[in-house]
């Protein structure tokens, strides 16, 4: 057998045993009232773990590309426009993404390792009227996290619907989507949930419903169209059976399973891990002379870190050495400096142990 190595990239993530225990349940039906059971509790745990008492839960078979989709195809109408905040590529994959809905799209882009202020966005709302505004909370490409608090604040000021990618945020950064004012906050199994991929997540305020209910046009996706799956929902949580698409049964087992071990740990307890592991290993990594793409640590994310590859190495072959000393790392994702970087994550169930193999793979393949 292969020797199981460490995966640190920012998703995928390792998952806990109890909850690869679940996924390999026996698949049951979709309909089966235990499946229903789970699918209620997942629905109601997510209100828990988002902050958001009156926000409705979505739980869609899909990558979290998917949960961009859907909150997309449900709030854009063609003409509508939605501003960008961008801190990296996934921030620019919004922006085509919407353009496909017939937005118009303008971006309000960092560059790279920074992040927006909000007096500019401020600025770009005060001379347009936009239907929506979407920000990455953390962006996987650079690591940058953005706060989502005052963008709440000025997306309830000038009447805009706020989406936030989530997806390499939620359960690892601080998230409090009613207080903030944030109407839909999206996510995927793999990263900071700590359940293998296939699972696309989101909570949507009241307001942002009563928007989609009050289109003029049916959203130009039948798949992600909420006029499907939201009865579904609705039915799982009150413990009926129902049907639109078939969902991903065995994920479901081990979301719940996840989401139960999130709220056990507590919501403070974990962000805070996550919190300590991230800065100590920012640390290590400075001490080691390497430097970061975000420029400053109170922007750093606290679900991975974007590292310059040492200097003289090759990029490719530093990879490789660190796959030998038992870790797997991610290469770098934004277009132009792709190669000049690589990215590790530290999220789910992560723990100082795993940080220090970490830490001693990339010593080694340093030569130190
Ligand atoms: C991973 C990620 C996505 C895309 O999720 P997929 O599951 O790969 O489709 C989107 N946004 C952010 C911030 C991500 O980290």
């Amino acid at each position: 057998m292969k020797e199981k190595k460490l995966l640190m990239i920012p998703g995928p993530v390792e998952s806990d045993p109890a909850v690869m225990q679940a996924l390999g349940a026996p698949t049951t039906s979709h309909t089966a009232p235990d499946f229903i059971t789970s699918f209620g509790n997942c629905l109601r745990m997510m209100r828990q773990v988002w902050e958001c008492p009156d926000g409705q839960p979505f739980i869609m078979a899909g990558s979290g590309t998917l949960a961009m989709d859907m909150a997309g195809a449900n709030l854009v109408e063609p003409g509508d426009k939605a501003l960008v905040v961008s801190t990296g590529y996934f921030g620019d994959r919004y922006a085509d993404l919407l353009r496909r809905y017939g937005a118009e799209v303008t971006v309000l882009k960092a560059e790279p390792g920074e992040t927006v202020e909000p007096h500019e966005i401020e600025e770009i709302l005060e001379t347009t009227d936009f239907k929506l505004l979407t920000v990455t909370h953390v962006d996987t490409s650079t690591a940058v996290r953005v706060d989502p608090r005052p963008i709440g604040e000025l997306g309830i000021k000038y009447g805009v619907i706020t989406i936030l990618d989530g997806v390499c945020s939620v359960a690892g950064e601080e998230l409090y989507q009613a207080e903030w004012g944030i109407d839909v906050v999206l996510t995927a199994s793999q990263k900071a949930l700590g359940v293998p991929p296939g699972l696309a997540l989101l909570v949507v305020s009241p307001k942002a419903m009563e928007v989609w209910e009050n289109r003029k046009t049916p959203p130009g996706n039948f798949y992600c169209d909420w006029k499907h799956w939201l009865p579904i929902m609705k039915a799982y949580e009150e413990g009926n059976p129902s049907y639109f698409g078939t969902p991903a049964v065995n994920l479901v087992a081990a979301l719940e399973v996840s989401l139960k071990m999130i709220l056990e740990e507590g919501l403070d307890e974990r962000v805070m891990r996550h919190k300590t592991l991230a800065s100590e290993f920012r640390r290590r990594i400075k001490a080691l002379g390497l430097k970061m793409i975000p420029v400053e640590d109170s922007i750093s994310a606290n679900t991975l870190s974007a590292i310059y590859y040492p200097e003289g190495i090759d990029s490719g072959s530093f990879l490789a050495m660190v796959n030998q000393a038992g870790v797997i790392v991610a290469p770098g994702l934004l277009p132009d400096l792709k190669t000049s970087y690589f990215r590790v994550g530290h999220m789910g169930q992560v723990n100082a142990s795993d940080m220090e193999n970490v830490v001693s793979a990339i010593e080694k393949s340093m030569g130190l």
